[in-house]
Order: C-alpha cells, then sequence, then structure tokens
C-alpha cells in the first residue's frame, strides 16, 4: 500500500493541483484533508482547464476515489455550484468517485459575513483575507460551534443546533458589527439550497478509508496553499486557519493511522505570494511586471495579481524541512525561459548579518534578501521530456537547488499540460 501527500513548499498557488492531476494515476484514492474553497488549483487537462478550489484533483480520473476529510472547511454552498460546474463541462461528480466525511465541519452563511466585517473594520491593517470566511469557520470549529456534515441525517436535532448556534452569533454580528441577524428561515433556504444536494455524498469516509488499506489501495493526500501558509510553522498571522503540512494528514484525512511513505513536496521555479504579509525577495516595477505576465500570476480564486520574486533559497529550504519532503516537483521552468540571467535569492540579511536560516516571523519584516545570478538558457523548453534534452543551464538551475534544499527534484514541469513534464 502507498501512501503519500503531496503539499505546498511555499506560499500557495505553486502548481499542486496540476501535479496532483498528473499523479492521479498511480493512486485509488484522493483526499484532500485540510483548508476550504479559498485557495484555487488549476488543472488543464483532457476534459478542459478547471479551477478547482475545494474537490479534489482526482476528480478527473475515472476509478479515482476523491475524499473531502474531516480536515476541511465544508462550504455547502461553493462545494455545490463547483461541483455543478465541472458536472456541467462532462466530469461527472457522483457518491462513487465524491465522498464528504461525515465529521467535516459545514462553514455556516455567518462564516463568509464575519470574514468581510472583520476586513472592513481592520481597513489598511488588513491580513488580506480572500473572504471565504475561512478564519471564523476554523475559529469556531475549535470552539465547538459548527455542524457536522454527519448532522444532516438528522434533520430535526440539527435545526435545533443551529439555532442555538444562531443565536449566539446574532449577539456578535449585531452587537459587534452592527450587522443584520440571522433567522432561521434564512438558514432553512440554506439547508434546502445546499446542504440538502450535498448529503448524498457524505458518509463515514473513516471506514472506508480503513477498508481500502486492508484491501491495499493506495492513497494520496492532498494539501492546499503550502509550508508558509502553515498555521503553527508558517509567516503568523499571515497564515491561514489550518495546518498545510504534511504531517496534519493523517489527521485532517479520517485516517490517522497512515505512515506516509513519500511527501512529493511542490515547488515553483520563481517565488509568487498572494496577499499581505512579508515576502523576503519580492521584485517589483518592470523586472516584476515581466515575470507576472510570462507566468500569468494572477489568483486562481480572486484574480488578484500576485506578488513576484525569484526562487527563495532560505524559504524553500525551511518549507522542505517543515514537510519533511522526500522529493521535489519542481514547476513553471518553462516561464523563465525569457531571462538572459535568473535571479536566485540565496540568503537573507537579518540584524546587519548574513543567514540561510528562515527567521523568525517578526523578523521577515526587516530581512533583506541577497541576490545572485545564474545563467539562463534562453530557448523554450516547454517541449523537452528527458532530462537529458534540457539544456545544461537549465539542469545546473535545478541542481543548484537541489543542493541549496537538500531534497532530490523528481519531477519538473515545464508546461500546465498533464504531459509537460520531465521525470527524473
Ligand atoms: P496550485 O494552487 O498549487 O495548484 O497552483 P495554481 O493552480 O494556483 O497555480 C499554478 C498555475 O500554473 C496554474 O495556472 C497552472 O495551470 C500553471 N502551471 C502549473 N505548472 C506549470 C508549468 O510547469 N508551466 C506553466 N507554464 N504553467 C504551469
Amino acid at each position: 500500500m502507498k501512501c503519500a501527500a503531496i503539499v505546498g513548499i511555499n506560499w500557495g498557488d505553486e502548481g499542486k493541483g496540476r501535479m496532483v492531476d498528473l499523479l492521479t494515476e498511480q493512486y485509488d484514492i484522493v483526499v484532500r484533508y485540510q483548508g476550504g474553497g479559498n485557495a484555487g488549483h488549476t488543472v488543464i487537462n483532457d476534459k478542459g482547464k478547471f479551477a478547482l478550489h475545494l474537490l479534489p484533483s482526482g476528480i478527473f480520473r475515472e476509478g479515482v476515489v476523491n475524499i473531502l476529510g474531516n480536515g476541511v472547511a465544508l462550504d455547502p454552498e461553493n462545494l455545490w455550484k463547483e461541483m455543478s460546474e465541472v458536472t456541467a463541462k462532462g466530469v461527472p461528480v457522483t457518491p462513487d468517485n465524491l465522498k464528504i466525511s461525515d465529521r467535516a465541519s459545514l462553514l455556516l452563511p455567518w462564516h463568509r459575513d464575519l470574514d468581510e466585517l472583520e476586513e472592513k473594520r481592520l481597513a489598511d491593517k488588513k491580513f488580506g483575507s480572500t473572504k471565504q470566511g475561512i478564519a471564523p469557520f476554523y475559529s469556531d470549529k475549535y470552539q465547538k460551534k459548527t455542524i457536522l456534515a454527519g448532522e444532516l441525517f438528522f434533520p430535526d436535532k440539527m435545526k435545533s443546533h443551529l439555532k442555538d448556534l444562531m443565536e449566539w452569533k446574532n449577539l456578535i454580528l449585531t452587537g459587534v458589527y452592527g450587522a443584520e441577524p440571522y433567522t432561521m428561515e434564512k438558514l432553512e433556504q440554506w439547508i434546502d439550497e445546499f446542504c440538502a444536494k450535498i448529503r448524498p455524498f457524505v458518509c463515514d469516509t473513516g471506514s472506508f478509508l480503513k477498508e481500502a488499506v486492508k484491501e491495499g489501495k493506495s492513497i494520496l493526500f492532498e494539501a492546499q496553499l503550502g509550508s508558509l501558509r502553515d498555521l503553527d510553522y508558517g509567516i503568523y498571522p499571515y497564515t491561514t486557519s489550518s495546518n498545510t503540512t504534511a504531517a496534519y494528514a493523517p489527521i485532517g484525512s479520517g485516517l490517522p493511522s497512515a505512515r506516509l511513505s513519500d511527501v512529493i513536496g511542490v515547488v515553483k521555479a520563481y517565488s509568487t505570494c498572494v496577499g499581505e504579509g512579508p515576502f523576503v525577495c519580492e521584485m517589483f516595477g518592470e523586472e516584476a511586471d515581466k515575470l507576472r505576465e510570462e507566468g500569468f500570476e494572477y489568483g486562481a480564486k480572486t484574480g488578484r495579481p500576485r506578488r513576484v520574486g525569484p526562487i527563495d533559497l532560505v524559504a524553500t529550504r525551511y518549507g522542505v524541512e517543515v514537510q519533511a519532503a522526500t522529493k521535489i516537483a519542481l514547476t513553471k521552468m518553462d516561464i523563465l525561459s525569457y531571462l538572459d540571467k535568473i535571479p536566485v535569492c540565496t540568503r537573507y540579511i537579518v540584524d546587519g548579518e548574513e543567514t540561510d536560516r528562515f527567521p523568525f516571523p517578526m523578523q521577515l519584516d526587516e530581512a533583506r534578501p541577497v541576490i545572485e545570478y545564474v545563467d539562463g538558457w534562453h530557448c523554450d523548453i516547454s517541449g523537452v521530456r528527458k532530462w537529458e534534452d534540457l539544456p545544461k543551464a537549465a539542469q545546473d538551475y535545478v541542481c543548484l537547488i537541489e543542493k541549496a534544499i537538500g531534497c532530490p527534484v523528481a519531477y519538473i514541469s515545464v508546461g500546465a499540460e498533464r504531459e509537460s513534464i520531465i521525470y527524473r
């Protein structure tokens, strides 16, 4: 039995969706174990171009069972919309290929409102939330003030539970933020319109996974965002509200006994970051605009222009450690083909001293990057499929990264399409 996790090493948007879509060929089950619909995985394959938010990226493969584990922020409204979009493009989504954990907590309608109200209150001190309700959701989950998906099978009890939560939440909505209170009528509409639609997909996924292990099935755990957004190990408070690390996969998937044989860390050949917060290697001006355009670096969920920079070896090495990655998938190598000289952030300067250690979050504001330049390859590599056929400068770039981060690069992606990959 093979159990592997695929995770982001940096700030997210590394191309995980593209890698999961490719690797699902080798797995029977794909499980999303944390996060919600607040980020996007872009997947291009024979079925078309898709921006997935909550659905596991194995949804496109026939015979693969996709699971939304107990660790995800399950937003019935957005999930139903996403399922409908994917189905409309000819990809079947049925209770056979999508299973939702009965222990997943529901993201409730007020979570999105609270996200929006709090960002408005923070004004220029805002965190750059995607306003999908993720932080209010996880806060409430840990306060034990959400509803479990399995409660949908007990409608009367669920409504009474929801009413108690609503009464408490209305105190905050009206008292703290001066917003409109919720009514049960409104919530019942939400139950009928969205929860009822996803209910047929809800089941005991923990038992399903245990059985699958007994039968020797292989499982891929799919993470959202990257190491630097991990609640405990990331650039707090500019993190997400869940654990994006591979170590959380057994907990958030519903298979606490899982032992990972492989952790595939996805690293982009340069850096991008969405939203607020420290981003030491950030580039500005024309150099940044050019890289953003070449890499189409605009958020899959929000359309926001991403902040860009050279590959950051300090942050990437830290990300590899945090994920305990065993191999790396390096994506978007083709994007750097336009450069004569490729910038690389090799160290930071913190308190006047050069360091290769990723600093404590509060020190990141003062950290400055040390940028070195290496030779570019300056030719189109998007058609290359073999390591030997990569130009020497491109091979050197991969080897430099590999050496600096202490983890082998096993895949090199040279295009967004499924087959644009070099196995090494
Ligand atoms: P994710 O959230 O980590 O899955 O990343 P995103 O989907 O937000 O961003 C990755 C983007 O890069 C998507 O638009 C992909 O289609 C695209 N992409 C992934 N790998 C490659 C690659 O090797 N080359 C090019 N040109 N595009 C890629």
